[in-house]
C-alpha cells in the first residue's frame, strides 16, 4: 500500500510538530539534569531537587516511547530506579552517588542524541495497524462477486437477487479489472467463490489485502477446518457452503459492514493534566477515525460527559488534584454511566494498585510508555465491546431493528424536538396482512423469513436519517423526521408499491406479500401516546376497507 493513503502528509505533519514540542520541552529538562549532575559530583543534593528530578524521570520514563524516543523512556527508567534506591535509603546511611552519576549521564546521552537528530523510530511507531486507517463510506452499496464460469450461474442468480434487494451488485471474472475497479472504489462486499484456480485466488488475496477494511465472503462447497482456515487467511470474515439463500448473504454483508462502520465513530474523552501527551493521544485516536476531546483538568469532566455522548474515557491515573481512581468513582456515581468504558493509563508502578483495586469499574488500563498502535487497539476494541452489549440491548435479535422501548423512547424525544423546533415529523405504524395465513400455509420458518425479507425492504427504501423498529411480531414502526404528513404517507406508500412488487424468497417459495399502514403526525401538539393512539385508528382502518393501502390519520383542526 502506497505510504501516502496511511499517513497523509497532514498527519505526519501534525505527529512531527508534536514530536518536536516534545524535544523542545526535554531541552528545558536537561537544564535540571545538569544541575542535580553538578551537586551530585560535590557530593551535596538537597532532597528537593533529588525530588524534582525523580518525577521528572518517572514523567519521561511514561512518555518517550510514545512520542517515538524509546531510548529515552529506557534510560529515564533506569535514572528513575536509582533515584528511588537512593531517596529510600535511611538518612544516616550516606549511600552512593556514583549509581546516580552513572545513569544522569546515561539519560543525558539519550537526551542529546534524541534532541541531534531526526527521530527515525518514530515513522515506525507511528504507522497504524493494518486496515484502521481508511474510512469506510457508509453509503458505498455496490457487491462484487468473483466467480470462475463454472459458478457462473450460481454467481448471476445471487447478483439479480442482491439487486432486488437494492444493492448495486457486479459479476467479475476479469480479475485485472477486479483489481482497478477495487482500488477505485468503496464497496459494500466482496464476494467469492472459491473455485478459482490457485493463482487466481492469490491474485485476489493481493487486491483485497489493499483494504482489508472491506468485508469479504467466501462461497465453497467444502465445510470443513481446513478450508474454513483457508478463507480466513485469505482475508475472509464470512463462509458459506452449499447454495445459500440471498437473505442470507443479505444479513452477513449487512452485520459485517455494520460492524465496519460502527468504529470509525467513537467519541473518545481524552483526560490527561499532560496538554503535551493528551495532544498526542488525540491525534492518534483521531487519525484512526475516532472522535476526540481533550480536558487537562479532570474537574472538567463531568461537565463533558454529561452533555455530550461519550463512548469511551481514556484517562491517566496520576493527576493533580483528583486521581484518575476518584474521577472514575464520580463518573461512575451516575447510574447512566455505570457502563460508560474508562480505560486507564498507568505508570509500571501503579500496575499492582489497578490490579488489585480491580472493583472500580476500570475496564482496561494502557501501562506507560506505549505506541499508538497499542493506544489505538486498546481504546478500540473496548468501545467496540461496549457498543456491541449496548446494541444488544436496545435492538430486536431477530430483524436486528431497534426494539419496542427504544424505538418508543426515541419517539418521545422526537416529539420533544418538535415542540423545541416546530419542524415537522411523522410516524408511521406497518403491519403485515394475513400474516397469520402464510405461517398456516408455508410455515413458521417462512413466516419468519418474509419478516427478515421485509426489514432489509425497509432497510434499504427508507432515509437514513429514518428510525425503523420492530413494534409487535409482524408490525414495525417508522419514525420521519423532517416529514410532514403528507410526505410521509407518500414516501410509506412509495415503499408498499415496491413490497407488492417483490417476491419474497422464502425456502422453497416465492411469495408475495402486502401491508397496511397508519401514519400520523408529530408536531409537539400531541404527545407520544397520541401520536401513536392515532396512527393505530388509522392503520385499522386501511384493515377495515380492504388492506394493502396506506391511510393517514384524519387532520384535527
Ligand atoms: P391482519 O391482516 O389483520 O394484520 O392479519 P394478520 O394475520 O397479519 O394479523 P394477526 O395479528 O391476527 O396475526 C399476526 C400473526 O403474526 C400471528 C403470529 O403467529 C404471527 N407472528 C408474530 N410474530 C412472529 C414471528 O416472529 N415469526 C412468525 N413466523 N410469525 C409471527
Ligand atoms: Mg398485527
Ligand atoms: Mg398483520
Amino acid at each position: 500500500m502506497p505510504s501516502e493513503a496511511v499517513f497523509p502528509s497532514q498527519f505526519r505533519k501534525d505527529m512531527g510538530k508534536l514530536q518536536q514540542a516534545y524535544l523542545e520541552r526535554l531541552k528545558g529538562h536537561l537544564t535540571d539534569f545538569r544541575r542535580l549532575r553538578e551537586l551530585a559530583a560535590q557530593k551535596m543534593i538537597p532532597r528537593r531537587d533529588l525530588q524534582h528530578v525523580y518525577r521528572l524521570s518517572h514523567q519521561l520514563a511514561g512518555s518517550g516511547a510514545t512520542f517515538g524516543f524509546p531510548e529515552i523512556s529506557a534510560s529515564a527508567r533506569d535514572l528513575h530506579t536509582a533515584l528511588k534506591e537512593y531517596l529510600d535509603a535511611p538518612e544516616d546511611g550516606a549511600p552512593s552517588n556514583a549509581p546516580i552519576l552513572d545513569r544522569l549521564q546515561a539519560f543525558e546521552r539519550a537526551a542529546l542524541d534524541a534532541i541531534g537528530r531526526r527521530p527515525q523510530e518514530a515513522s515506525d511507531q507511528l504507522v497504524l495497524p493494518a486496515g484502521k486507517s481508511l474510512q469506510l463510506d457508509k453509503g458505498a452499496n455496490d457487491v462484487y462477486i468473483v466467480a470462475a464460469e463454472r459458478d457462473g450461474a450460481a454467481a448471476r442468480k445471487l447478483a439479480e437477487g442482491l439487486n432486488q434487494f437494492g444493492y448495486g451488485s457486479f459479476l467479475v471474472n476479469d480479475l485485472e479489472a477486479f483489481a482497478h475497479a477495487y482500488k477505485q472504489q468503496y464497496l459494500k462486499a466482496v464476494i467469492i467463490y472459491s473455485a478459482l484456480a490457485e493463482a487466481d485466488l492469490k491474485h485476489v488475496q493481493a487486491v483485497i489485502r489493499t483494504n482489508p477494511q472491506i468485508p469479504v465472503i467466501i462461497v465453497s462447497p467444502h465445510g470443513d477446518f481446513e478450508a474454513r482456515l483457508e478463507a480466513v487467511r485469505l482475508g475472509a470474515q464470512g463462509y458459506f457452503t452449499g447454495a445459500p439463500e440471498t437473505l442470507s448473504f443479505v444479513e452477513k454483508i449487512e452485520a459485517m459492514s455494520a460492524k465496519y462502520a460502527a468504529s470509525p465513530d467513537y467519541r473518545v474523552l481524552i483526560i490527561d493534566d499532560d496538554e503535551m501527551l493528551a495532544q498526542f493521544y488525540s491525534h492518534s485516536l483521531e487519525r484512526a477515525g475516532m472522535k476526540t476531546a481533550v480536558i487537562n483538568n479532570p474537574k472538567d469532566a463531568l461537565n463533558v460527559i454529561l452533555e455530550n455522548d461519550v463512548d469511551l474515557v481514556l484517562m491517566d491515573y496520576q493527576m493533580p488534584g483528583c486521581d484518575g481512581r476518584e474521577l472514575a468513582a464520580v463518573i461512575r456515581q451516575h447510574d447512566k454511566y455505570l457502563r460508560l468504558p474508562i480505560v486507564f493509563i498507568s505508570s509500571q508502578d501503579d500496575v499492582e494498585k489497578l490490579l488489585i483495586n480491580s472493583g472500580l469499574g476500570i475496564d482496561d488500563f494502557l501501562v506507560k510508555p506505549f505506541s499508538p498502535p497499542q493506544l489505538i487497539s486498546v481504546v478500540q476494541n473496548r468501545a467496540q465491546r461496549a457498543a456491541e452489549l449496548s446494541a444488544l440491548m436496545v435492538r430486536d435479535s431477530f430483524t436486528g431493528l431497534l426494539n419496542h422501548a427504544r424505538f418508543n423512547e426515541l419517539l418521545g424525544q422526537e416529539v420533544m424536538r418538535t415542540k423545541r423546533t416546530s419542524a415537522p415529523a411523522a410516524y408511521a405504524i406497518i403491519d403485515i396482512d394475513h400474516f397469520k395465513d402464510i405461517n398456516d400455509t408455508y410455515g413458521h420458518q417462512a413466516g419468519d423469513a418474509v419478516l427478515k425479507n421485509l426489514t432489509r425492504m425497509l432497510q434499504q427504501h427508507l432515509r437514513r436519517t429514518d428510525v425503523i423498529g420492530r413494534c409487535g411480531g409482524e408490525e414495525f414502526g417508522v419514525l420521519l423526521p423532517g416529514c410532514t404528513l403528507a410526505q410521509a404517507q407518500q414516501i410509506v406508500e412509495n415503499l408498499r408499491k415496491k413490497v407488492t412488487e417483490a417476491f419474497f424468497d422464502v425456502p422453497g417459495h416465492k411469495l408475495r406479500v402486502t401491508f397496511s399502514a397508519g401514519v400520523a403526525g408529530i408536531d409537539g401538539r400531541k404527545a407520544a401516546d397520541a401520536v401513536i393512539k392515532r396512527a393505530d385508528e388509522a392503520l385499522y382502518r386501511a384493515k377495515e376497507t380492504g388492506r394493502n393501502q396506506v391511510l393517514a390519520a384524519e387532520e384535527q383542526l
